[in-house]
């Protein structure tokens, strides 16, 4: 009989005596959701599940408004990787690539590769961008680094996923005051860091967060605060659309309008819901589009 896995959900914990916080995140049908959307290769797929998983993971210690996203873009195989985890715990994501595939697939060996970690609204224009540097063998090796030149604090990051599941590990050290370590114990942060690095991806991936916390850390004093539920979600909206729309322009819409017997259709990558405008939704939003131009000229 198979046991059933808590999932799709985030959990934060803190080693008191080792002065150390982390956070775990595992994702079952939310990841499901996002690997399902395309014909994935094993390796394209296993690398978006580690985006989305280090997505939620990096909202566990951060006052998050808005979203949090990791992009990766490139001229090679792996064109595009992109996963995002809002404020309410809604992920999506997604990839596009194209065959042959290096093996191994290795976001450092990528050309022109740079991944990006944006947060907060970009709509309202209120957004923090950082550049991660790629040139570490894995993804979470990536992340890893990012934080320790970011926060100035020593970090751990791993990162796992396969078909079924998606799964994030990240303890840091915790900042102390007035420069000095938060906590007493001179060996805590080293201790914590070899204990983690030895979890491997099988073990991360077939064990429920409770088991593998105790399973790491069971000698230490660990403090789990109330986990965090996470689910598949997608941000667009009808307006959004439109909006995209305005933007290509009139000469655009039309011929896009001749193309398709006067009916436009698009459909979000991340969700699959179909928007459909006809020539009078197109009319609509475009009028509106001069309308709002003609406003700002007249303020
Ligand atoms: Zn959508």
């Amino acid at each position: 009989m198979e046991t059933v896995l808590p999932e799709d959900v985030l959990h934060r914990f803190l080693l008191e005596s080792a002065g150390v916080r982390g956070v775990l995140v595992r994702l079952g049908p939310a990841w499901r959701e996002v690997a399902g959307r395309a014909a994935y290769p094993e390796a394209v797929r296993d690398l978006l599940g580690q985006a989305l998983a280090a997505s939620a993971l990096l909202t566990g210690n951060i006052k998050l408004e808005g979203s949090l996203s990791i992009e990766l873009k490139s001229a090679g195989a792996l064109r595009l990787l992109f996963a995002e985890c809002t404020d309410q715990g809604r992920l999506r994501g997604l990839a596009r690539w194209h065959d042959p595939l290096p093996e191994p697939l290795a976001v450092a060996e990528l050309p022109q590769s740079v991944m990006a970690i944006t947060i907060g609204h970009a709509e309202r224009g209120q957004r923090y961008q950082g550049l991660v540097d790629l040139h570490y063998p894995s993804v979470g090796e990536a992340l890893e680094n990012y934080f320790q030149q970011s926060e100035q604090l020593p970090a751990k990051i791993l990162l796992a996923a396969d078909g079924e599941r998606a799964v994030g590990l990240m303890v840091q050290r915790l900042p102390g005051e007035g420069g000095h370590d938060a906590s007493t114990d001179e060996d805590g942060w080293n201790r914590i860091e070899h204990l983690t690095a030895t979890l491997g991806v099988d073990e991360m991936l077939g064990t429920s967060p409770e088991q593998l916390l105790y399973r790491l850390y069971h000698e230490e004093s660990i403090r789990l605060f109330e986990p965090r539920p996470l689910a598949f979600g997608c941000s667009c909206t009808r307006e959004r659309v439109e909006s995209m729309l305005r933007s290509l322009g009139r000469e655009e819409v039309e011929a896009a309008l001749e193309a398709r017997e006067g009916e436009i259709e698009v459909i979000c990558e991340f969700c699959a819901q179909r928007y459909i405008f006809d020539r009078i939704d197109a009319e609509h939003l475009l009028s509106a589009s001069h309308n709002a131009a003609a406003s700002t000229t007249a303020q």
